[in-house]
């Protein structure tokens, strides 16, 4: 150990010299690669200081570590993920997939585009004139307006409709959405007081009317949609709400969370014109649940109850960009027209027969595992009690969590999930077209 082992480490200039690194200086540029080959040196410095190893690694070897922090430099931080977990609205995934026709639009809506621009008349335009028919459209309703979620949409409703009077909701519907986004907290900010009523499993019509008040603005139904409560329950459908909002001229909000369009066989979740059709006033939801677009909120009522939304200064502040905005257009076009052609519709409508001849063209590329049946789920919040008959391509290996780390480092990244010690891929979530990249990745990752 007598020398300094530092003292074989060439200096940076030396590096720079080098044939390998001038091919790297013209590929990313001098200063990035100056940068890349003093991390190199660090790293080697910090290995030999902790007794890591003996020597320092050889001029063509920290070059080439170099080039390894470049490659990882230049790889986007948010990129694409194959959905290998079953959960169709995986939240920490971006939830939704969106439409080849949506990711056109929104790439095309990049450049400049008409966001608040009047081409007929050259005059200014509102930037929700294209989405708010079609929303209009597909809900019945009159009226319609979409913001940056589904939390904006329910905080500036309340903000709009309830600021300085009372909100009234069921003990049974005080919930928390997710990341702490509480239904008590949204009323608070929205300048409303919090008036609960009935019980967490039982709230009657009666328990609504014994509330009201003369500051009573709004009756607030919110829909259960990442719980259930079962067994001994009672719960005020909003027909009968809407009835009672309109002998005291106050307002229902139903916020229904999902997003769904068009009834969902053998499910009770309601769709929004269903809820409009009860008689709420204001019905909002998320665009990137059910609806399967971009990460947005929907608002869908009555001209009179919308209308002061549109005029609330909050709405400034949560207003969606035009690239969601294109993606939302062409999203609920697609559900106008071909509502098959959204990929959380078909995913949720795939067959098992489909969903077994995915897993065995996987396993026949992977040429490992084998095919099962599992149980998937919609996620997302949304139909937290259905589990969706689906099949993974299961993989038994000494080292899963090993396996599952390789698997999401990748190119492309994979998720999947380890149960009972194997890594499941489920077939659900991945895409006709996602197959073969698919099977190289666990390729891959399995050499
Ligand atoms: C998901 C959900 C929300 C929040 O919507 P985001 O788009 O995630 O902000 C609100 N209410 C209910 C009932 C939900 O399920």
């Amino acid at each position: 150990m007598g020398d300094n082992p530092f003292r074989g480490l060439p200096s940076t200039q030396k590096l720079l010299e080098l044939p390998a690194a001038s091919a790297l200086a013209e590929a990313h540029g001098t200063p990035a690669l100056t940068e890349a080959l003093r991390a190199a040196l660090r790293d080697n410095r910090a290995q030999l200081a902790a007794g890591a190893r003996d020597n320092a690694s050889g001029p063509e070897e920290i070059v080439r570590q170099a080039a390894e922090h470049l490659t990882r430099r230049a790889r986007p931080g948010l990129r694409r993920v194959i959905n290998a977990t079953g959960i169709v609205l995986h939240t920490n995934l971006g939830r939704a997939p969106l439409a080849a026709e949506a990711i056109a639009a929104a790439s095309e809506a990049g450049s400049y585009a008409n966001l608040e621009f009047d081409l007929a008349s050259g005059q200014r335009g509102s930037r929700t004139a294209w989405v708010e028919p079609l929303l209009a459209e597909l809900t019945g309703a009159q009226s319609a307006l979409a913001v940056n979620n589904g939390a904006a949409a329910i905080l500036l409703a309340l903000s709009a409709l309830a600021s300085g009077g009372e909100v009234i909701v069921s003990r049974g519907e005080l919930v928390e959405i997710g990341g702490g986004f509480r239904i008590p907290d949204v009323i608070r900010q929205g300048g409303a007081r919090l008036v609960e009523v009935g019980s967490t499993n039982k709230t009657r019509l009666a328990d609504y009317r014994a509330a009201i008040g003369p500051e009573t603005r709004v009756l607030l139904k919110v829909h259960q949609s990442n719980f259930r409560t079962v067994g001994f329950t009672a719960e005020t459908g909003i027909a009968e709400l809407a009835a009672l909002a309109g002998e005291h001229g106050m307002r229902v909000v139903a916020d229904l969370g999902s997003g769904l369009l068009a009834r969902l066989p053998g499910t009770r979740e309601p769709t929004l014109r269903e809820a409009l059709e009860a008689g709420a006033d204001l019905v909002t939801c998320s665009g990137d649940k059910l609806l399967g677009g971009p990460q947005a909120g929907l608002i869908a009522g009555c001209e009179s109850a919308v209308e002061p939304l549109r005029r609330h200064p909050l709405l400034r502040a949560v207003r969606l960009d035009k690239l969601a905005l294109a993606a939302l257009e062409a999203t609920l076009r697609l559900h106008r027209d071909r509502p098959e052609c959204v990929p959380v519709v078909r995913m949720l409508r795939q067959t098992e027969v489909e969903l077994q001849a995915r897993a065995q063209r996987l396993c026949r590329l992977v040429e490992q595992g084998s095919v099962e049946p599992t149980e998937a789920f919609a996620g997302g919040g949304s139909l937290p009690e259905e589990r969706i008959p689906s099949r993974a391509l299961a993989i038994e290996i000494r080292a899963p969590d090993d396996l599952a780390a390789r698997l999401r480092q990748g190119d492309p990244a994979v998720v999947g999930r380890i149960r009972d010690g194997r890594l499941l891929l489920d077939l659900l979530t991945v895409a006709d077209g996602e197959v073969e990249a698919l099977a190289g990745a666990v390729r891959a990752a399995l050499a």
